[in-house]
């Protein structure tokens, strides 16, 4: 399999192997990559798969984008990624039915949590592998609001070639959070708390990162979620969730997704294009809500740091959404040219660009399946209410969001299964808010708030950022 950037010009042959773009962040023309065509799951295959582990789900859904690894190299690295121990039960993602054609999947109980533990707990195996076949290290850098600073810092601790420099904006995660973050003691990662909002320690990121020198000298990379291996590793749980709902590939099933970036969703969208019978993609935003007024609209619109809002379900408050892109390169039948004019040109010119008039954009609901919709504080919690008081699940924030929307498209004899994306002891405040109550805490994480902790106070400047970066890779 060969991978092309979202923005390759026509005729382009320019292509790339998996392990090349693994440790990449994005293309060197700014757009993101793809592999060249989806492969397609046969009947015959689909069955074959509803008889397996996670683990080996996940090594034949691997292997069709990945020829640059041998096969029992990439078996073995799926059988110590996806384990009960660290996943927390055989299945990895249990179903879990709230009433009659309504599942949520649980995609939260790997080490930190979040749905993100299901893709970075992979990248963590995978980088290691790759760069000691190279014999490189790889310093990584990030910037993180909550869940993937804390899902990638469990993913890498302790492993070899690989530092952690993780920024992430003082005093704003909830404590929970923090206590993951900080309480790690390995020596390979290293938290640094900013003096200022989450937006500071994202521009700090891109200052260290565009200074080329610094960033060749120190190999510094990402682990953000616009890598195509997190996206790639997510596209097995769509497969997982659908086995576990229907007897035969005859029947359909939809997904509801919180969104933010766009990656869980976008890897929806993949599995869909392999051939996996999903009805619908129903993308679920909160109060920011740039992905529901596209795809009500046609029109894309970037939001300023004063329209982006602050809500209960942080891990989705999101100004653009990164993965979007990769979507709507093929909305648009894979035009490279086109793409790189609306997200470089006109994306940076003018904050904005409108397909409402365009013949493509009827096809990202008739042809692709995506729906959305919106929820608020006010939904949030009514939610957690009624799923609490009458169902007796008590779910997170994000995931509320999800099935508020997710009811708004139910169709009869299609089952919906919303992607429990977190756990609700992440964020304790909006539960006692809503169920006067505190969540239910797994036994392994009794206490952590108390455990000493591991993080360096920095004032918002890449300077300094530079020079603890430089202090700690001899
Ligand atoms: C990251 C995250 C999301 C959003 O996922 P995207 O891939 O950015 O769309 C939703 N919920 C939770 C709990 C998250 O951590």
């Amino acid at each position: 399999m060969q991978y092309l950037s979202t923005r390759a010009p026509a005729g382009s042959t320019e292509r790339k192997r998996f392990c090349e773009i693994l440790l990449e962040g994005l293309a060197p023309d700014g757009g993101l990559y793809l592999p060249e065509r989806y492969p397609q799951v046969s009947d015959a295959m689909l069955n074959a798969w509803r008889r397996l582990s996670y683990a080996d789900l996940a090594f034949e859904i691997l292997s069709l984008y990945i020829d640059d690894i041998p096969a029992d190299d990439l078996r073995a690295l799926c059988r110590k990624t996806y384990t009960p121990e660290v996943f927390g039960t055989p299945e990895i993602v249990p179903l879990k039915k709230l009433e009659d054609g309504l599942y949520l999947e649980a995609l939260s109980n790997g080490p930190t949590l979040a749905f993100k533990d299901m893709a970075m707990q992979l990248l963590g195996n995978l980088f290691e592998y790759e760069l000691a076949r190279r014999g490189e290290q790889l310093n990584i850098l990030g910037a993180t609001s909550g869940d993937t600073g804390s899902a990638a810092e469990y993913a890498m601790r302790g492993k070899q070639g690989v530092r952690v420099f993780m920024t992430s904006p003082y005093g704003r995660m909830s404590p929970f959070q923090q206590a993951q973050m900080f309480s790690l003691q390995d020596a390979n990662i290293h938290n640094i708390a900013i003096q200022g909002v989450f937006d500071d320690c994202q521009d700090i990121v891109k200052a260290v990162s565009n200074d080329l020198d610094f960033k060749r000298k120190y190999k510094i990379g990402t682990v953000n979620s616009i890598n195509w291996a997190r996206l790639m590793a997510q596209v097995v749980y769509y497969f997982a969730g659908y086995c576990q709902v229907t007897k035969t590939n005859a029947e359909q099933v939809s997904f509801t997704v919180p969104s933010g970036n766009f990656g869980n969703v976008c890897a929806g969208h993949v599995a869909r294009m392999m051939g996996l019978p999903i009805a619908k993609l129903v993308v679920a935003t909160n109060e920011n809500d740039v992905l529901d007024e596209f795809f009500r609209t046609g029109v894309y619109r970037v939001r300023g740091s004063a329209d982006t809002h602050e809500t209960s379900s942080p891990s989705m408050d999101i100004s653009k959404a990164s993965n979007f892109e990769r979507f709507v390169f093929d909305l648009l039948g894979r035009d490279g040219d086109r793409t790189r004019d609306l997200f470089g040109a006109q994306l940076s010119s003018q904050g904005r660009f409108d397909l409402h008039a365009d013949p493509a954009f009827p096809q990202a609901a008739q042809r692709y399946g995506f729906v959305s919709g919106r929820s608020t504080h006010d939904n949030r919690l009514a939610t957690i209410r009624d799923t609490w008081t009458r169902l007796g699940v008590m779910v997170d924030t994000h995931t509320a969001d999800g099935v508020k929307v997710a009811r708004e498209h139910l169709q009869a004899g299609t089952p919906m299964i919303v992607l429990e994306t977190a756990l609700p002891i992440k964020f304790a405040a909006t539960i006692v808010e809503a169920l006067g109550r505190e969540p239910e805490r797994p036994a392994k994480f009794n206490g952590i708030e108390d455990l000493p902790k591991r993080v360096t106070e920095m004032q918002a400047r890449a300077q300094d950022v530079k020079a603890y970066i430089a202090r700690h890779c001899d």
